[in-house]
């Protein structure tokens, strides 16, 4: 492990272009706070310098994984890799939290058992009727360090994936795909899922939604359990292996982002390039693949800005599709979002790990999104959707935030009426 650590960080050169891309070192502005100062830290664990102390285990707690600092090294070096991994040797030296463990170990890796507590959290929820404002079980948040006017989704009663039949076909079929729902839209926004298969349907892709998949394990090894992440990933892969499909879909960044990349780079596993190869964001497949261009109209919106999510547009290399596609509705006027590639601050489990954190990151983004005065923002990740809404919500702001597929899904729909 230490020398995976020594790998990972050798050829820094402390020249500190990463540290201006940090959203966190932005907010903090110290240097053991930035990507280059966090490299320093795990070369002097691997030295033997620096012990694994509160202050460090909170620095390498406190990187969202956005990949900023990856983007911009000259020199090759992924901080964000190296504190995934440092994370893993603090899980190894020092245990996974015994919350974690069971969430990570039991929940998550039991395919049944998972979306069965997220439908008892669901009903939970509407029971004690978390989701009011000024409801007295909030007062639950602050007890868990969390803000009492922390936005908590609706879990769904009925999982998007039990809603579905296993094969959706399609009249025309250009395409067979397989769709990798992920844990937001099978959860908790639905309308993803359903967005997905009618664009796909729509424009004659038949669609196979796999009924064993599971969790990628994102936010199992962002947590440094890459044990659980391992088991969620060699599931999924003899699932998506099996099957006689052109293309793996996925419209989730961070979904697309470890299929393709971390569950071979960060967990080192083999994984096979011919399917690699086939993973594509939707808004990917849509333009690269099947030419689409709607010309249609989205109701209730005048004009729309589009948030890069992270791993979308640093890990799945998905930038101007989503663009493309929303400049071309028709009677919208589409605005660029200053900074629309840094993070939002969501982060997966971040807000929940780090709230004051996540809200200074977010306010930001807000700011942007208003001097664009757009009344709508896309995105393509149901974590950023969760993030901006929390945010706008916050700052009592009405704004639409939507995923790119809900909003291109809508405008057919009002296409199909007229
Ligand atoms: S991944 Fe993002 S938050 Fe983490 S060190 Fe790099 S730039 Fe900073
Ligand atoms: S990680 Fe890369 S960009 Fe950052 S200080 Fe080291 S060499 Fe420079």
């Amino acid at each position: 492990m230490l020398n995976e650590l020594d790998r990972l960080t050798f050829n820094c050169i402390k020249c500190g272009y990463c540290k201006a891309a940090c959203p966190v070192y932005k907010e903090i502005g110290e240097e053991a706070a930035s990507p280059r100062g966090r490299v320093r830290l795990i070369r002097g664990v691997y030295a033997g310098d620096v012990s694994l102390s509160q202050r460090y285990r909170k620095l390498i707690e406190l990187c969202i994984s956005c990949r900023a600092c990856t983007a911009e090294c000259p020199s090759g070096v992924s901080p964000n890799q190296a504190v995934l991994n440092a994370r893993h040797h603090l899980a190894i030296e020092c245990g996974i939290p015994l919350i974690k463990r069971l969430i990570f170990r039991r929940a998550m890796t039991a395919r049944r058992m998972f979306p069965a507590s997220a439908k008892l959290l669901g009903f939970l929820q509407r029971a004690i009727i978390l989701q009011s404002r000024y409801s007295p079980a909030r007062l639950i948040l602050p007890i868990l360090g969390l803000p009492f006017d922390k936005a908590i989704p609706y879990f769904q009663l009925k999982t998007f994936r039990d809603r579905m039949p296993e094969v959706i076909p399609t009249t025309n079929r250009k395409y067979r795909v397989a769709y990798f729902v992920g844990c937001g839209a099978n959860l908790i926004y639905p309308e993803i899922g359903e967005a997905v298969v009618n664009l796909l349907t729509y424009f004659g892709v038949e669609v196979v939604i796999p009924r064993k998949q599971m969790c990628c394990g994102t936010p199992v090894f962002t947590s440094g359990d890459f044990e659980g992440a391992t088991h969620l990933a060699r599931q999924n892969l003899k699932v998506l292996s099996n099957l006689d499909v052109d293309a793996i879909i996925t419209a989730c960044g961070s979904c697309g982002t470890t299929i393709k990349h971390e569950w071979h780079d960060l967990l080192g596993i083999e994984v096979p390039s011919e399917l690699t190869s086939k993973v594509y964001d939707i808004t990917e497949f849509l333009t690269d693949c099947l030419a689409v261009s709607l010309s249609a109209h989205i109701p209730k919106a005048k004009t729309i800005t589009y948030h890069d999510p992270c791993h979308l547009v640093r890990g799945m290399g998905v930038q101007n599709q989503p663009r493309k596609l929303l400049s071309s509705l028709a009677d919208t006027r589409y605005v660029e979002l200053a900074s629309a590639d840094t993070c939002c601050g969501g982060g997966g489990a971040y807000s929940i790990y780090h709230p004051d954190m996540s809200r200074k990151i977010g306010a930001r983004k807000v700011d942007n999104v208003l001097k664009t005065e757009a009344d709508l923002v896309a995105t393509g990740c149901p974590v950023c959707i969760l993030q901006l809404r929390e945010m706008f919500s916050i700052a009592r702001i009405l704004r639409q935030v939507e995923h790119t597929a809900v909003v291109l899904n809508r405008a057919l729909k009002e296409k199909s009426q007229n």
